[in-house]
C-alpha cells in the first residue's frame, strides 16, 4: 500500500489500537493527531493562562515545540523536549483539551504541522477528528470509525481497568461531553467525510476491524 489512510471517529471507538493496527500491517507510518491537540493543552496548562483567553491560548501553543512520532511502534510525544506521553492521557490533559482544541488558531496551526508530518511519508494512518474533511481531503482512504456510546464506555472502562459501576457511568458522561463539545462548534470536526466508509465496531472486536481496513486498503 502506498498513500494516506484517514481514520476519524467519535473517542472510544478504539480508533488508536486499530490505527496502530492498520499501520503496522501495513508497514505504514501512523500519526495520532489527538497526541498533538493533547501535547498543545500541556503547553497550555504549562503556560498557566486561561482557556477562555483564546489569544493567550493561542500564543502559547505556536510558542511551543510540539513534537509526535510517526511510528506505530513507539510512542514519541514531547512538549518543549519534555516527555509527556504519560501526561497527556491524565485527567487534568483530558478535561482541559476540548476547549484548547476548538481555538481556531490552534487548529490551523496543528492542521500545517499535521501535513508537513505526512508529506514525507509514501504511506501512512493519519488518527483524528477532522483528517478525511480538513486535513488530507484527498486520501487515498478515508474511514469513519463509530460504536455504540455504551460500548465505547466499556471499552474505555477496560483500558483503564475500571469495574466500578458508577465510574463507568462517569466514562460514558464524559465521552458524551465531549462528543457533544467537539461536534457543536461551527466548524465540527465530528462528521464523516462525504467519501468516507463507515466501519461500525460495535459488534467488531479490534482484530476485525484491521482486517476490513486493510481489505478496503487493497481493493
Ligand atoms: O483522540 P483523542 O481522544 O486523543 O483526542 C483528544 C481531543 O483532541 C478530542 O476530544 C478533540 O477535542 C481533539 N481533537 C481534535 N481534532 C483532531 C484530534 C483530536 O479536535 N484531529
Amino acid at each position: 500500500f502506498t498513500g494516506q489512510i484517514t481514520l476519524d471517529g467519535p473517542s472510544g471507538t478504539g480508533k488508536s489500537s486499530v490505527a496502530r493496527g492498520v499501520a503496522a500491517r501495513l508497514g505504514a507510518a501512523y500519526l495520532d493527531t489527538g497526541a498533538m491537540y493533547r501535547a498543545a493543552t500541556v503547553a497550555v496548562l504549562d503556560a498557566g493562562v486561561g482557556l477562555d483567553d483564546e489569544i493567550a491560548v493561542a500564543r502559547a501553543v505556536t510558542g511551543a515545540r510540539i513534537e509526535v512520532g510517526t511510528d506505530a511502534g513507539t510512542e514519541v510525544v514531547r512538549v518543549d523536549g519534555v516527555d509527556v506521553a504519560e501526561r497527556i492521557r491524565g485527567a487534568e490533559v483530558t478535561r482541559a483539551v476540548s476547549p484548547v482544541s476548538a481555538v481556531p488558531a490552534v487548529r490551523r496551526h496543528l492542521v500545517a504541522q499535521q501535513r508537513d508530518l505526512v508529506a514525507e511519508a509514501d504511506a501512512v494512518v493519519v488518527e483524528g477528528r477532522d483528517i478525511g474533511t480538513v486535513v488530507l481531503p484527498d486520501a487515498t482512504l478515508k474511514i469513519y470509525l463509530t460504536a455504540a456510546p455504551e460500548v465505547r464506555a466499556q471499552r474505555r472502562a477496560g483500558q483503564l481497568g475500571v469495574t466500578d459501576p458508577d465510574k463507568i457511568a462517569a466514562l460514558a458522561q464524559d465521552l458524551r461531553r465531549r462528543d457533544e463539545y467537539d461536534s457543536s462548534r461551527a466548524d465540527s470536526p465530528l462528521r464523516p467525510a462525504a467519501d468516507a466508509v463507515v466501519v461500525d465496531s460495535t459488534d467488531l472486536d479490534q482484530q476485525g476491524v484491521v482486517a476490513r481496513i486493510v481489505e478496503l486498503a487493497a481493493s
